[in-house]
């Protein structure tokens, strides 16, 4: 069977753990090139070499993508080394959760920095690359939170709502390029997100959400990916909802 991306060069940010790595190994698995970016380069050391053990190339650069010289960088190197870019996911991302009255505008800010703009200087930097190839595909991490606000998600509804508009409007400036844009709307996922909330009550009640269910995992949300990639030329996967049969909302 011939592999369903094996000419192509994709670039997976938050490919340190969770949803990004999962789908960084996908990719590989059907023959993609695959840079890996996250800070931790050690954990980009080993999901390279898992990828190269199976017979993949992978590259990892230690990317901090709220700095917009380290995107423009990571995306410049990728197309240095590879003559290309095919994929761009944009995983990264943090959920800093609680309600906003006693929030810290000061976690807002590390939010927004990380899950609008740095998706957007990564989009920024790629777009003269794929424009000039004619051909390309950006996927966005959203979240159902990106469609659905609750109380005590408020600044993460608030980020993930950008995510999906900016992808929206950008879909309606590169279509004729022939650039595609995806927007993947995971429910609950078991990853690391969830140890980095602060807010104590916060935290707590969203590790008992996520054990009162049968998640999904990070393949879950590859296989969605991986899905959306592979489409023939013609069809763009606009946007995915993939929520855990037991979630509700
Ligand atoms: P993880 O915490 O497992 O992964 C987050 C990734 O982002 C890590 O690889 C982390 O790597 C990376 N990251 C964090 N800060 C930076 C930075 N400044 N620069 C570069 N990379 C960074 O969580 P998930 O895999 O769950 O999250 C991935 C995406 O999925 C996020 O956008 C999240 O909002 C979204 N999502 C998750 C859901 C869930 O239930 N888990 C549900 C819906 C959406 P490192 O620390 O090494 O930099």
């Amino acid at each position: 069977m011939t592999a369903k991306l094996s000419d192509k060069v994709a670039i997976v940010t938050g490919a340190s753990s969770g949803i990004g790595k999962a789908t960084a190994l996908a990719l590989a698995a059907e023959g993609a090139r695959i840079v890996l970016a996250a800070r931790r380069s050690e954990k980009l050391d080993q999901v390279a070499e898992q990828i190269q053990a199976n017979g993949g190339n992978a590259l990892p650069i230690k990317t901090d993508v709220t700095n917009q010289t380290q995107a423009q960088q990571l995306i410049q190197k990728a197309n240095d080394v590879f003559g290309q870019v095919d994929i761009l996911v944009n995983s990264a991302g943090i959920a800093i959760l609680g309600e906003i009255d006693g929030a810290n505008p000061a976690d807002w800010q590390r939010m927004f920095d990380l899950n609008v703009l740095g998706l957007m200087y990564t989009t920024h930097a790629v777009l003269p690359i794929l424009k000039a190839q004619k051909t390309g595909h950006i996927v966005n991490i959203s979240s159902v939170a990106g469609r659905i606000a609750r109380a005590g998600v408020g600044a993460y509804n608030a980020s993930k709502w950008a995510v999906n508009a900016f992808s929206e409007a950008l879909r309606q400036e590169v279509y004729q390029h022939q650039i595609r844009v995806t927007v993947i709307e995971p429910g609950l996922v078991e990853t690391e997100l969830f140890d980095h909330v602060t807010d104590p009550v916060a935290r707590q009640h969203n590790l008992d959400r996520l054990r009162s269910l049968r998640p999904l995992q990070g393949e879950d949300i590859a296989a969605a990916i991986l899905y959306a990639v592979t489409q023939p030329p013609h069809v763009n996967v606009n946007e995915i909802l993939i929520r855990p049969t037991d979630q509700e909302r």
